[in-house]
């Protein structure tokens, strides 16, 4: 049997895809408009069209850690971010 708090499930690219997010975007300035509904829409953009990587919370840091730094995953997520930040500043959703 598995208890409910073994059940707590994280898709790793969230928390990846905000961190790169955070340091190539927002902490740049690079952002036309840079309100929380453009942030959550570009973030959500990007995701849908990323391969989820679920694993338990517990597991994830240490996923995270493994794997944020590589240059694939990097170029990859960042590749899907700069699409997505196109098409939410040439349509936001405000
Ligand atoms: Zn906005």
């Amino acid at each position: 049997m598995i208890s409910s708090r073994d059940l707590s499930i994280l898709n790793v690219m969230e928390p990846i895809v905000s961190h790169l997010f955070e340091d190539n975007y927002v902490k740049t300035g690079a952002l036309k408009c840079a309100c929380d509904k453009c942030q959550l829409d570009i973030i959500l953009l990007t995701l849908n069209h990323l391969t989820p990587h679920y694993t338990s919370s517990q597991a994830g840091e240490a996923y995270i850690k493994a794997h944020y730094l590589e240059p694939q995953l990097q170029s990859d997520v960042l590749r899907e971010i700069t699409n997505a930040v196109k098409v939410i500043e040439e349509h936001p959703n405000h």
